[in-house]
């Protein structure tokens, strides 16, 4: 638990204050666990009251969306968008519509996305967003009316300068177009104030990959470093037939692994000739449907009822790429007993931090989401500097950069977690101390 006095007074501070929001505390508790060392280093931050600043949300905003649906009957949802932390660049953050969003769930993506911009190198402060609305089963007309509605109220919160919105779980391309569009029509001005746009309207090439493949880049360095191994000739589990699954499967079999199995909320499949990623894009990009379908195409595959039973199946790299909290101690342990030398985290907070810690005691590398599925935000940035400059650059120079980013954040991270920490597995405290102290040093510079 916490070794000083002020981090425990703060924490529990915290708890006092949320009560009941179970995964902003936890991602709280894993940042300031992690962090105490650099703070105990630094006296300015508890003088300063740094700690009690940085998590604190700068501004959370709720609202009301209503919406009209294909039977003609209304619909009323919540949104919402934390504003968390500016003192790097303006608030930067995906948008996620999910029938699970609730202030908990946004607070703690935006604290973690506070550091993970800050990982970029990029000038990005922190933010996020969503609506507790249920994108499936729902006919373009009606997310459309929704995004619409949304955006009605979000409009007067954002703009290119202050807050720059992206996707995440349940937004993608479609609903990018239609908040765009509404944006543009109320303010009356075309710029780049959300990210993740299409090519025709000032999207950037390689967004759509970025996370899936900053993954594998990031994880490609960890293998490295850590293992002195690669890609090549390993098996790869990968949970979740998302964007983000999607596209580290891609990169990990250009790389030269072999992925045996992905999954979506109801079960997972299994190929042991290695996935067809075609026949999952159809399904998931193309038809938006279910993933035990590819068992209809492909021969010789299985399918299983039940996501979480994807942690059984043997691999060297597992890879989670769902959702937040889908892989615990349990069945870290089952993987560990399988061979498995890698989990690569491409969802934010998908292990529970129980199961991390015992990952990184036994010397299993463990990249933690906020380093390893940074390339996402890093491309949207990207995308903010091409409008800037109002120039597109090409697939392979954005792909160069990103490439460059995960980089450089693997060895930031590996270099504070042996510096500060001594142990070179410890991604986790290496990423959130190297992403915290240029927070800090920021919002001293700026005073209060
Ligand atoms: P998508 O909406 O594209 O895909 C999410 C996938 O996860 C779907 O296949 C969904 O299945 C599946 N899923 C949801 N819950 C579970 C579960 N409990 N078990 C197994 N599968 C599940 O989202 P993204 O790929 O964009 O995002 C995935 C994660 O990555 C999220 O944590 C997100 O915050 C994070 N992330 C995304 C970034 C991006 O650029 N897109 C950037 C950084 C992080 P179903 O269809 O059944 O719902």
């Amino acid at each position: 638990m916490f070794k000083t006095e002020y981090a425990k007074r703060v924490y529990a501070e915290l708890e006092k204050k949320n009560a009941g929001e179970k995964e902003f505390l936890q991602a709280a508790k894993e940042i300031v666990e992690s962090i105490e060392i650099y703070i105990q280093k630094n006296p300015k931050m508890e003088q300063q009251k740094i700690l009690e600043r940085f998590l604190e949300p700068e501004r959370f905003v709720q609202f009301k969306v209503v919406w009209v649906d294909d039977k003609g009957e209304f619909q009323v949802n919540r949104g919402f968008r934390v504003q968390y932390n500016s003192a790097i660049g303006p608030y930067k953050g995906g948008l996620r519509l999910h029938p699970s969003v609730n202030a908990s769930i946004i607070k703690f993506l935006g604290l973690e996305q506070v550091l993970k911009n800050s990982l970029t190198t990029l000038p990005m402060g922190g933010g996020k967003g969503g609506s507790d609305f249920d994108p499936k089963g729902k006919s373009d007309n009606e997310i459309m009316r929704f995004c619409q509605s949304f955006m009605t109220e979000l409009y007067r919160h954002i703009g290119p300068d202050t807050d720059v919105p992206a996707g995440d779980i349940g937004v993608g391309g479609r609903e990018i177009g239609f908040l765009f569009g509404q944006y543009k029509r109320i303010r009356d001005e075309f710029t780049g104030v959300l990210t993740g746009k299409g090519l025709t309207y000032g999207g950037s090439l390689a967004r759509t990959q970025a996370t899936g493949y900053g993954l594998c880049y990031y994880a490609q360095e960890a293998l490295k470093a850590l293992k002195n191994t690669s890609f090549a000739g390993k098996t790869v589990v990968i949970s979740g037939s998302g964007n983000v699954a999607i596209y580290a499967n891609e990169k990990a079999t250009q790389l030269g692994a072999k992925v045996v199995a992905m999954s979506d909320s109801n079960g997972y499949i299994y190929d042991k000739n290695g996935i067809n990623l075609d026949v999952v894009k159809q399904i998931k990009e193309v038809e938006r449907g279910r993933i035990k379908e590819y068992v209809e195409r492909v021969k010789g595959a299985e399918y299983h009822d039940g996501c979480r039973g994807i942690w059984s199946v043997k691999c060297d790299i597992a890879m989670p790429c769902a959702t937040q909290n889908e892989l615990n101690l349990e069945e870290a342990k089952t993987l560990v007993a399988n061979g498995c030398i890698a989990v690569c985290e491409g969802a934010n907070m998908p292990t529970e931090l129980e199961a991390a810690k015992y990952l990184i005691e036994n010397k299993i590398i463990f990249t933690p989401a906020k380093a390893s599925n940074a390339g996402g935000v890093a491309t949207s940035g990207l995308e903010m500097s091409q409008n800037s400059l109002r120039l597109s650059w090409t697939f392979e120079e954005v792909d160069q950069r990103l490439h460059d980013i995960m980089v450089n954040i693997f060895n930031a991270s590996y270099s504070a977690a042996k510096e500060y920490v001594g142990n070179p597995f410890d991604l986790l405290a290496g990423a959130n101390i190297a992403g915290f102290k240029k927070v800090a040093e920021a919002m001293v510079a700026q005073g209060i």
